[in-house]
């Protein structure tokens, strides 16, 4: 079973991928959290390259096909073996980041970041996925640590981004729940607990 968490910068996501796979793990279950960009050594190259505020000129295409390529490694040499065992795989971010970030948020065009991307991934799509919806202004109020490249982009990218997520959302509700990332966070475990209630297979 394959749950991606998706969502904005500072919306919460490696707080309630913890607080989920703790969950899922006390009803018996293997479960893999991991994450995008940089999961595996190669990813690692990837993700320093991406969020380096060095690579400010990088071209939009260049950067939408690096992240293609971090997942690609990341599908075959993580995901996908694991799901083989049958393990709960649990993804912090996955294709709608990119379709959400180098699609609505650069100006490549969704469709075909969603085209690369299922190329890249031999067409695997998460059984679910949980977008943690939450505004730009809250988010930044919650950044901790100097922003990296993406962090830093102005306002009106990351409101783009933001409605990218939710478009590709309303457009599959079955395979979307989208939560306020505004609320607490064990509220918001508790309703991805819920839905995750009727849809594991246990
Ligand atoms: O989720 P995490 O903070 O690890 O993501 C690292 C950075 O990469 C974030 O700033 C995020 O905005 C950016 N990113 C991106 N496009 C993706 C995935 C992540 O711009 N497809």
């Amino acid at each position: 079973f394959f749950i991606a968490f998706e969502g904005g910068d500072g919306a919460g996501k490696s707080t309630q991928v913890r607080a989920v796979a703790e969950w899922i793990r006390s009803k018996g279950h293997e479960v893999v959290v991991t994450r995008e960009p940089g999961a595996t050594p190669i990813g690692q190259r990837l993700r320093a390259i991406l969020l380096d505020v060095s690579s400010a000129g990088l071209s939009d295409r260049a950067e939408a096909l690096l992240y293609a390529a971090d997942r690609a490694e990341h599908v075959d040499s993580v995901v996908q073996p694991a799901l083989a065992r049958g393990a709960v795989v649990i993804t912090d971010r996955y294709i709608d980041s990119s379709v959400a970030y180098q699609g609505a948020g650069r100006d490549l065009s969704p469709t075909e970041i969603a085209r690369i991307n299922r190329w890249a991934t031999g067409g695997l799509v998460p059984h679910l996925t949980v977008l943690l919806d939450v505004s730009p202004e809250t988010a930044r109020e919650r950044f901790t640590e100097a922003p990296d490249r993406l962090e830093s982009e102005p306002m009106e990218f990351h409101n783009r981004v933001r409605t990218g997520f939710l478009t590709l959302a309303a457009a599959d509700p079955s395979r979307y729940l989208v939560v306020d990332a505004g609320q607490a966070p064990e509220d918001i475990t508790t309703v991805v607990r819920h839905r995750l209630d009727q849809v594991l297979p246990l």
